[in-house]
């Protein structure tokens, strides 16, 4: 029988401050209309290659940019969540099918905006592996650049 979670919520403690940094990026990326790029990260292996491969694609796509998916969903008076928020189209790529952070992403962008990639039939690998450390370093990034190479050729095609 497969387990399962109903929708559900959490009350998140607030939060004074912006990161100087993260608000003079994103207001660059808003100025330029850049498309968001979000993953999840890892430990875990899944979300390592698809943290590798989100940064892939932001490089080899100058009209994407890496985006923070804690300061977009945990700070909502940062520019960095305003720009994702705002973007006319977001990517978000999930290590598996759990897709943990796209499930957050549906509740602050309209779905129709979010091209919602799952990384893990990109690749098919490490079923029973969890942490990222117990994988080479080299094979990480070759994992991590075939599935980039799969997500680029998505996107430029529409
Ligand atoms: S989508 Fe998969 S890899 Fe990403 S955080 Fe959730 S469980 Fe981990």
């Amino acid at each position: 029988m497969n387990a399962g979670s109903a929708e559900f919520s959490l009350v998140v403690e607030g939060v004074t401050g912006r990161c100087a940094a993260g608000e003079a990026y994103a207001k660059q990326n808003i100025a330029a209309r850049k498309i968001p790029v979000l993953a999840c990260e890892g430990p875990c292996i899944r979300g390592e290659i698809a943290r590798l491969a989100a940064n892939r694609v932001a490089r080899e796509l100058p009209s994407h940019a890496r985006a923070c998916h804690a300061e977009t969903f945990f700070v909502p008076h940062s520019a960095m969540a305003r720009w994702v928020r705002e973007a006319e189209r977001v990517v978000m790529i999930d290590g598996c099918f759990l897709k943990c952070h796209g499930r957050v992403l549906q509740g602050l962008v309209a779905k129709e905006r979010i091209v919602h990639i799952d990384a893990l039939p990109l690749h098919r690998k490490y079923s029973d592996v969890f942490l990222m450390d117990d994988v080479a370093e080299d094979e990480r990034t070759e994992v991590a650049r075939r599935v980039a190479d799969q997500i680029v050729a998505t996107l430029q095609h529409g």
